[in-house]
């Protein structure tokens, strides 16, 4: 069974967005977002995964730029409904990190999300990567708790210099990955059947389309975000009108 978010009454507007890669070298991208999350009509905001360019553990909360987020995202889930999927590179995030801002524990991968009398497929889009095998292997091994336990262990500096060494080594494999893993079409219908749903939204391959899937079955791939390097980002809103894109 897939886990289920329910809208809540009130709820008119929902802004989905994805991959906004957020660190110390983006101070316009993270402005970007707190005054999108300031100004948006929207009652929830759904953030699905690859908020941070990269996160160690969430004592690295307390860092300048982390911190800085961390205060952006408890003024806007005061307001709005607010919620986190984690992405590739931001799965260790955790309770403590969510909790200091305000937010709830974060959605499952996938999840559904019942909104408008309609069911809406959220996902972050690397685990229907199938393609990528190397790919696939290290996700496993990254989110296996123990994995996970062990990193966690480790000293905060460790913890970023292998992060960064990672970074580093893989920037030419993650760029080829990027250019041609894609969400395999098989999977993707097979879970938009589970889920009883028609729509499937994520990030994740920074290749802003919709895709047709037949069966009247339909992938809305949001685009990454740079406000640094570039002036790119967008977001889905859906409503009672149905699902809008809108670039920023
Ligand atoms: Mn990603």
């Amino acid at each position: 069974m897939i886990p289920v978010l329910r809208a809540e009454a009130h709820w008119q507007q929902i802004d989905l967005l994805s991959d906004l890669h957020l660190g110390p070298e983006t101070p316009r991208t993270l402005a970007r977002l707190a005054r999108h999350l300031a100004e948006t009509p929207a009652q929830a905001v759904i953030l699905l995964g690859d908020v941070f360019e990269v996160w160690v553990g969430d004592d690295a909360r307390f860092a300048p730029c982390e911190h800085s987020v961390v205060q952006m995202l408890r003024a806007a889930s005061s307001r709005l409904g607010l919620y986190f999927m984690a992405g590739n590179r931001d799965f260790l995030v955790g309770a403590d990190m969510l909790s200091d801002c305000g937010m709830p524990p974060p959605l499952a991968d996938p999840t559904v999300l019942e909104a408008f009398d309609r069911r809406w497929l959220l996902s972050h889009g690397d685990a229907q990567c199938l393609g990528d095998a190397a790919y696939q292997q290290l996700r496993k091994q990254l989110r296996d708790p123990v994995w996970q336990q062990d990193f966690l262990a480790k000293p905060l500096a460790e913890r970023r210099a292998f992060a960064s060494q990672a970074r580093d080594a893989s920037r030419s494999a993650q760029a080829a990955m990027l250019a041609h893993a894609d969400l395999d079409a098989d999977i993707c219908r097979a879970q938009l059947q589970d889920a009883g749903a028609h729509d499937l939204i994520h990030g994740h391959t920074h290749r802003p389309a919709l895709h047709d899937l037949g069966d009247g079955l339909r992938r809305h791939v949001l685009s990454d975000w740079d406000f640094d390097t570039a002036s790119r980002g967008d977001l889905l809103r859906i409503s009672a009108a149905g699902l809008e894109r809108i670039a920023l």
